[in-house]
């Protein structure tokens, strides 16, 4: 699956947050007043949602906070949560419900008179169709659309207070965009007390969903090969290092590493809402009372008593951080850590830096390596079913994306130590392969036929690794045209698997290798090529990458790290090829020893790419010896699987596509 970029890159901010109070019964009458002020939202399609009745009462808290020397003159909504998760639960999809506007990028300005929405060129055109009359949608990108905080400069009275959830945008960004406005004398103020939230709290028909608070279990040590206990020492050791008393630990997926716990608060993401700080002498698990069991309890104590993790309530990390800058030394905050938190402590104080359990859960320990190629097994034998199953059931003119997908599920979850799935399906046949985001919905499922070919990019979250495969295929006679685009797009993933390069060579420069086949002929694809994968954890893993884009926070590829290699190529309102191999990073050896270290990678998704889609002619010796080499590893690893289980036209399709070719 395709990572986009995200929103929040940092370093530390010095503003403290003017903090708000609202009466709290002040509210409810306010709302309760405003409701009958505002006539029901009449003037719009069935797809848009109104949202007239929510912005007046936004605007009407904007104009009439305590504390706020004067209304606001426009108020920020973004798409994050505090942890700049990738994915949101409900309770945070604000930006969502304030706009109609279900994209999962985009951020809105309010102001008294306007209400915008700036989002990319994958949202444009459901933007519009979602969003009612009262939301203007400024097209980001375009060089005619002025970037948000630029409008803001520009189309603001100079002076103006600007308010926004210092939770919800990271410390840097604060500062650049107080700089700019500060150049026309206006100013960002921090609102203690979210103003969506508030609208949304006294929504009679839709009220906010709750906090997810799901029970948060331990893995085994069979499945992290590393105590919580000794990833503590190694994260006190970094501390020491950078000369800091503490590590306050924001984004989810690093506080369920470090202290190998895991939940279910965000769907196909096994993180629970939490902070965590390490100090020398402490570690501090802020979390809901509700979701530590006894057995948890137990599993954050040390059997020898000495060090135990502290539970304090989610809430408690302000007074914590607050507390920490009250006393001598310095606080290592994530760069992605928001402004909300940061802002707590005196700036001399900060430290804002890459968060260094980020780096540490992305190299891979032999027991989690081993977990990945042991679910890669599995997953690589519920996806051959897959496709041995399509290919006899597409004939039969009932089989679509959303029903396929479904097959390949209950297939997934036949597997050992089947947890969920890692993202939603992108299960794309013909014109809706090329929608590089594309989810099936019931008003674009297509039937899966043998006139246009396939793409299925999926994958599982297993207690042993996470995966993350697309494969595209053919299920009748493809074009000459498709077999070369698609055989480009293979020579690209095989171009970069099989390279060699030195050390912590950055994604940036091996990002090229995947797509000079198809630069060759005037193509090309518009996503990056590779992303970091979690430990039954999220499926995209930070902080290296393989991308055109500049990654301030690569540290380089690194021995032990996993990737996606998916180069594509996708042709509008045609059809769309993905190739994704999820590779795991090792030595390589070479002819020459120079003494610096060489590394390449090594496939662990073990699925076939269907051959009839291959132009052999195409492809140099190097590259068929490769793919050979490769489909009999798949077929030496997952056949004896598939033999146990009894899969026999799962077997036979694995034996097919994996004969030798040239
Ligand atoms: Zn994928
Ligand atoms: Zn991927």
């Amino acid at each position: 699956m395709i990572y986009s970029l995200s929103k929040f890159t940092s370093i530390k901010s010095v503003t403290n947050s003017s903090l708000l109070v609202i009466n709290r019964t002040s509210q409810v009458l306010l709302f309760s007043r405003l409701k009958s002020a505002f006539p029901a939202d009449n003037n719009n399609s069935t797809m848009k949602s109104g949202t007239t009745q929510q912005l007046g009462l936004l605007r009407k808290y904007m104009k009439d906070l305590h504390h706020v020397p004067e209304p606001l003159a426009a108020y920020l909504v973004p798409s994050c949560d505090a942890h700049n998760s990738e994915y949101l639960a409900a309770v945070d999809a604000r930006r969502e419900y304030i706009s109609g506007f279900t994209g999962s990028a985009g951020s809105a300005v309010i102001t008294p008179k306007q209400a915008l929405m700036w989002t990319d060129g994958r949202y444009y055109l459901q933007a519009q169709k979602e969003m009612d009359s009262n939301w203007v949608l400024m097209k980001d990108g375009l060089a005619t659309t002025p970037k948000q905080i630029d409008w803001l400069v520009k189309n603001l009275e100079p002076g103006s207070v600007i308010g926004i959830d210092p939770l919800l945008v990271s410390s840097a960004n604060w500062k650049a965009w107080s700089e700019q406005l500060e150049t026309v004398g206006s100013r960002l103020h921090a609102l203690d007390q979210n103003l969506v939230d508030l609208v949304w709290r006294e929504d009679k028909q839709n009220p906010q969903p709750a906090r997810p608070e799901n029970p948060v279990f331990p893995l085994e040590y069979c499945f992290t090969g590393k105590s919580w206990q000794s990833k503590v020492e190694e994260v006190r050791k970094e501390l020491k290092e950078n000369n800091c008393k503490a590590l306050i630990l924001c984004a989810l997926d690093d506080v369920a590493w470090l202290l190998n716990i895991r939940g279910s608060d965000i769907d196909f993401n096994p993180v629970f809402f939490s902070y965590c700080a390490v100090t020398l002498k402490e570690v501090v698990l802020f979390i809901s009372p509700k979701q530590v069991s006894d057995n948890l309890k137990d599993f954050l104590s040390s059997v020898d008593m000495e060090e135990s993790v502290q539970i304090k309530d989610y809430d408690d990390i302000k007074r914590y951080i607050t507390a920490l800058g009250k006393e001598p030394g310095k606080v290592w905050f994530p760069k992605t850590a928001s402004h909300g938190l940061v802002s707590l402590i005196p700036q001399a104080q900060c430290v804002s830096k890459l968060s260094p359990v980020t780096v540490m859960k992305a190299i891979k320990n032999d027991v989690e390596m081993k977990g990945f190629e042991n679910s890669h097994i599995r997953d690589a034998a519920a996806l051959i079913q897959y496709f041995a199953w399509l290919q006899k059931n597409i004939p039969s003119g009932q089989v679509t994306e959303i029903s396929g997908a479904d097959v390949l599920e209950s297939f997934r979850k036949e597997q050992e130590h089947f947890m969920g799935l890692s993202f939603p399906s992108i299960s794309g046949v013909g014109p809706n392969g090329a929608i590089i985001h594309y989810r099936p919905e019931a008003d674009t499922d297509r039937t899966i036929t043998t006139e246009e070919m396939y793409l299925i990019d999926s994958g599982a979250q297993y207690k042993d690794g996470t995966t993350d495969v697309t494969r595209t295929l053919h299920f009748g006679v493809p074009t000459d045209y498709e077999k070369e685009c698609f055989t480009r797009v293979l020579k690209g993933m095989i171009q970069l698997g099989m390279s060699v390069f030195p050390d912590k060579c950055l994604g940036v420069r091996l990002d090229t290798l995947a797509r000079m086949h198809l630069w060759n002929v005037g193509l090309d694809y518009g996503h990056g090529t590779g992303h970091g994968v979690g430990a039954f954890l999220n499926v995209h893993e930070g902080p290296s990458g393989i991308s055109f884009r500049h990654n301030p926070n690569d540290p380089g590829v690194q021995e032990g790290m996993i990737f996606s290699d998916e180069p594509g190529y996708y042709e509008a309102g045609k059809f769309g090829i993905r190739i994704e191999t999820l590779v795991k990073v090792v030595p390589a050896e070479t002819k020459f020893n120079t003494g610096t270290k060489m590394l390449t990678f090594e496939a662990i998704t073990l699925v076939p790419i269907q051959q009839k889609l291959i132009d052999p002619t195409l492809m140099t010796r190097v590259e068929i010896d490769w793919l050979n080499s490769y489909h009999q590893t798949c077929r030496d690893k997952v056949a004896p699987l598939l033999k146990a289980a009894g899969k026999q036209s799962a077997l036979e399709w694995l034996y097919k596509e994996t004969q030798p070719i040239g």
